[in-house]
């Protein structure tokens, strides 16, 4: 016995084989019509739809035959196989040296008669054939011949489909474990009937139980917190009208009334005319990052305030509360621009305290500190709201007044004087020399206002303390 020779192409033939994963399984009523139907076409006792494997032959589909397998030793479409673009046929088995010795012709089924044709896929791999099978020696008439191809032809499509249902359901096998690894849903909405198909965790993330879903827009609109469902409508609709991709954040109530955070990306899916007919979408859980996020808003507006607050005490003088040396330069900055833009006036009032070193020789440096506390109470009472006042060092004060004439200037600078003067002190009376300068405009940037205002402090000085001067 002399088994076929093998194909050339014989390791690509068997992987092609192999991965159309068609050997061993179970019987189709599609593959057995046809094994039907070539068999009363062909007036044969037996049909069968053979894939040819490595050592044996496998019957998809069989007709006439009880066996699901034989060896590849004793196939005849091992034979069949050889000749991809032909129909293989045997007249009479019996006197055929090729076959003769065969135990299927020797013994049952005792075939006589055998014509296969050969299944080649798009790659060119034979992978089998549909044969129809005689116990008695025949010729097939031409048109027996031409059904015999255009059944062959079905078979291919149908290995075709099979393969094609194969790789859509490894592709689905390997979406479920990438979904489901990276904790994500899947939804598919379709445009036209407004119903959705779902894979992954989508059920688990928007609160429903596994199965539950009924697969409905309003179903999964139901799900979704009231003051978003809004926003989620407008955003399908803008998906399947602009090819708005943009992810949205939006909450659902899960069973039980817990609230969470889903983020949800989609897709256009077009049909061959370029109508949207699916929008596709990945959903996952962002509460955790959205709690996150809120954390970090409120710990920065505490450091905000943070800082704002160290600020404020970067430009104060601890002992009194007023600006200190920083506070006021910044605050003459600014009010003198402000007096450039609008031509207006801006005075500066130079305070110093008088004698005050014999204060602190006679009553101590503590008591020096409360007097000085005192005499920015003093300021205080005298000064208004968008006035300002400073101890930028020492028993030196400064006040800056904006839009004010020299008049203004010099009765507020008496008024501050007099407070001082006839505050009551606990040890001895305490008065203070007070220097005036007013600047308008330009003048305010180029003259040197405390400069000047100092100088007109020490004529104070000079012309016996307590009282107020200008240049
Ligand atoms: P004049 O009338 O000429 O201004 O005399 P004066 O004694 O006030 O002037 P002088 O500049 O000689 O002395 C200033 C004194 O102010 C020296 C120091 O004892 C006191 N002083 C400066 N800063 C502080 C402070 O923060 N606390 C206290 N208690 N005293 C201070
Ligand atoms: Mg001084
Ligand atoms: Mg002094």
């Amino acid at each position: 016995m002399r088994p076929a020779a093998l194909p050339s192409n014989e390791t690509d033939r068997l992987a092609e084989l192999d991965e159309l994963r068609l050997l061993d399984t179970l019987p189709e009523a599609v593959y057995d019509d046809i094994a039907r139907l070539a068999s009363v076409i062909c007036e044969t006792p037996m049909a069968t739809i053979t894939l040819v494997d490595a050592d044996r032959q496998w019957f998809k589909a069989k007709h006439g035959i009880t066996d699901d397998e034989t060896p590849r030793s004793m196939s005849f479409c091992a034979h069949a196989i050889l000749t991809p673009d032909e129909i293989f046929e045997v007249r009479d088995a019996q006197s055929d040296p090729r076959f003769a010795d065969y135990p299927n012709v020797t013994g049952d089924p005792h075939i006589r008669y055998y014509a296969g044709v050969p299944i080649v896929t798009d790659a060119g791999n034979a992978l089998g054939t549909l044969c129809v099978i005689d116990q008695k020696p025949r010729i097939l008439a031409p048109w027996q011949h031409d059904m015999l191809d255009v059944l062959a032809r079905q078979v291919r499509a149908l290995f075709e489909l099979h393969r094609q249902r194969a790789t859509a359901e490894r592709d689905r096998y390997r979406l479920e474990l990438a979904l489901d690894s990276a904790r994500m849903g899947m939804w598919e909405h379709n445009v036209r009937t407004n119903r959705a198909e779902l894979m992954g965790n989508y059920e688990k993330l928007l609160g429903f139980s596994i199965g539950e879903f009924p697969g409905t827009f309003e179903s999964f609109l139901s799900r979704v917190h009231d003051d978003d469902r809004q926003m989620v409508m407008t955003k399908l609709q803008r998906a399947i009208e602009l090819n708005d991709n943009t992810p949205s954040e939006f909450r659902v109530v899960r069973f039980g009334g817990e609230i969470a955070w889903i983020r949800a990306t989609s897709r256009q899916i077009l049909d061959d005319f370029g109508n949207v007919t699916h929008i596709i979408g990945l959903i996952s859980d962002c509460t955790e990052q959205r709690m996150e996020q809120e954390r970090l808003a409120t710990y920065q507006t505490e450091l905000l305030d943070m800082a704002t607050r160290y600020e404020q005490l970067s430009l104060t003088d601890p002992l009194t509360g007023l600006g200190n040396r920083r506070g006021l330069d910044e605050q003459m900055a600014s009010r003198v621009a402000h007096a450039v833009r609008h031509h207006e006036a801006v005075a500066a009032l130079a305070i110093d305290v008088d004698h005050f070193k014999s204060y602190n020789d006679s009553f101590g440096h503590a008591a020096g500190d409360t007097a000085l506390e005192q005499v920015a109470a003093c300021l205080r009472e005298c000064i208004r709201g968008e006035d300002y006042a400073a101890r930028p060092g020492g028993e030196e004060f400064v006040v800056l007044l904006s839009d004010v004439d020299a008049e203004g200037a010099l009765a507020l600078a008496e008024r501050i004087r007099h407070g001082i003067e006839s505050a009551a002190w606990p040890h001895r009376a305490v008065t203070a020399s007070i220097g005036v300068s007013v600047l308008t405009g330009t003048a305010a940037e180029d003259g040197d206002l405390l400069t000047l205002a100092d100088q007109a402090m020490y004529r104070a000085k000079a012309d016996g303390r307590n009282r107020v001067r200008t240049l």
